[in-house]
């Protein structure tokens, strides 16, 4: 019987000989608080930027740089010399979210603790942790092997948490340097407890603003009630007419472009440990609602949605006020799938909108930003190398996923350079990433050091 996570000996070995190390090392990367979101934080971004490059120099990695964009730096680091065999970019971000509220967390965010077997920090699994596993897999490789199976291309940039702004201009402009077969994402987590999944799908994104405009100021409701348009009702109306009881989205031709499920895409999602009223329960819900025909599974990563994300207008201080509010508001997002054009689908929105606007005021639909969303086969052999090193690692088969949130970067790899994406990342879903008390246990810290080293093995024998 071979241990499950027993990935070779000598890597084993070195893994166990600097595991405290290696937990030291994870703990001086959390504590630099790296919040891309609050320019406050700048120099700390950058000094994380530093930090990671330096410990990728000891890890024995080559061109480590420091890159300049307009915003934080992207490290870049690469090994190749592994002739003929496929060249890999992997990306991970070592920017974090902000930390508040504060007072919910038991431990400062930036004073990371063990507590359990649980590292207990901000970026803790999202995603620096998983940046450091995947230096510390490069390190424990070289220190035993002294060689790769495969070329590698390290991309970490320091954005990902305030929309990834400057990283597609990077990208555009580092074309060539980052030519590649195959990009390797650890930005996502496993599921249903500690089970080891693959993220196959990401939901795109269409986010949008409508602002309806009547009169220059709020109009006394007595006088004016009956004899002009109100904002906030027509924006209500609006609103309204986006979306059917059905959970169908309206907006003419928005659904043209979605890849339609196949039975095959079906049976995977229903056969995933997914229990309705378990989610819904803990959700607090009396009824789970969304699009007829398909699963919550289906709904929640493969089908699109359209959201109100905030709506605002009119008086909204205690008591009464009798108004009709000059102006009203509402941001919305739209989560896309596969084959869906952001710009496409917020076309579709402004001239719906304009459409069903009630007469005697003025609509205004902008766009905010929008990206597309990306699918990778379950049979391409990047995917399958995954497949393999997950069931190595932890003696267990894995199942794919498909996420309802985005990660910009995968549409950008998928889109600015051409590249099949992995998305393979090792925190548990319930870590709190976002929120107080983000964790990453020391289990998955560990087992997700080997699945990457064994990953690299096994996409060694995937040809170009
Ligand atoms: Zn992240």
């Amino acid at each position: 019987m071979t241990d499950p996570l027993t990935t070779t000996d000598d890597i084993e070995t070195y893994l166990d000989a600097t595991r405290e190390a290696r937990l030291e090392s994870y703990k001086a990367f959390l504590r630099i608080p790296s919040v891309s979101g609050i320019p406050a934080h700048a120099e700390d971004c950058r000094a994380a930027a530093e930090w990671l490059a330096d410990s990728m120099r000891t890890a024995g990695l080559e061109h480590v740089e420091v890159c300049e964009t307009s915003g934080h730096p992207v490290v870049y680091a690469d090994w190749l010399h592994a002739d003929g065999a496929p060249t890999v970019i992997v990306y991970g971000h070592y920017d974090v979210q902000p930390v508040d509220p504060l007072d919910l967390w038991t431990s400062p965010p930036f004073e990371p603790v063990v507590v359990g077997n649980r590292m207990l920090a901000r970026g803790a699994a999202d995603d620096k942790g998983q940046v450091h596993l995947h230096v510390m897999a490069a390190a424990a490789v070289l220190a035993t092997r002294g060689a790769f199976p495969v070329n590698l291309k390290y991309v970490f940039e320091g954005e990902e948490e305030s929309s990834s702004v400057h990283l597609d201009g990077w990208l555009e402009a580092n074309r060539d340097r980052l030519a590649a077969d195959v990009a390797f994402i650890s930005d996502s987590g496993f599921f249903d407890g500690n089970l080891p999944a693959i993220t196959i799908g990401l939901r795109g994104m269409m986010y949008a603003q409508i602002d309806v405009v009547g009169t220059a100021v709020d109009l006394h409701s007595g006088q004016f009630g009956g004899a002009v348009q109100n904002p906030a009702n027509a924006l209500a109306q609006i609103i309204a007419a986006l979306k059917g009881p059905d959970g169908r989205i309206h907006l003419p031709g928005f659904y043209d472009d979605v890849r339609t499920l196949t039975d095959a895409d079906r049976a995977d999602l229903a056969a995933l440990p997914f229990d309705e009223d378990v989610y819904r329960t803990e959700l607090g819900l009396a009824a789970l609602v969304g699009e007829v025909g398909f699963t919550t599974l289906e709904r929640r990563g493969a089908r699109p949605t359209l959201d109100v994300n905030g709506i605002w207008g009119g008086f909204q201080g205690d008591g009464a006020k009798t108004i009709i509010p000059a102006h009203a508001h509402a941001k919305l997002s739209t989560r896309l799938v596969a084959k869906q054009n952001p710009t496409k689908i917020f076309e579709a929105l402004r001239d719906y909108v304009a459409q069903v606007a009630p007469p005697g005021v003025t609509v205004t639909t902008t766009y905010i930003h929008g990206g597309e969303a990306s699918l990778t086969p379950t049979d391409h052999p990047a995917t399958q190398a995954a497949v393999r090193a997950l069931r190595a690692v932890y003696g267990t088969e894995p199942v794919f996923i498909r996420e309802g949130g985005s990660i910009p970067v995968t549409a950008a790899f998928d889109h600015v350079l051409g590249l099949p994406v992995v998305l393979l990342g090792f925190p548990q879903p319930n870590c709190n990433a976002h929120a107080p008390n983000e964790w990453l246990s020391e289990a998955n810290f560990e087992s997700g050091t080997r699945t990457i080293a064994r990953f690299w093995d096994e996409l060694a024998a995937m040809r170009r």
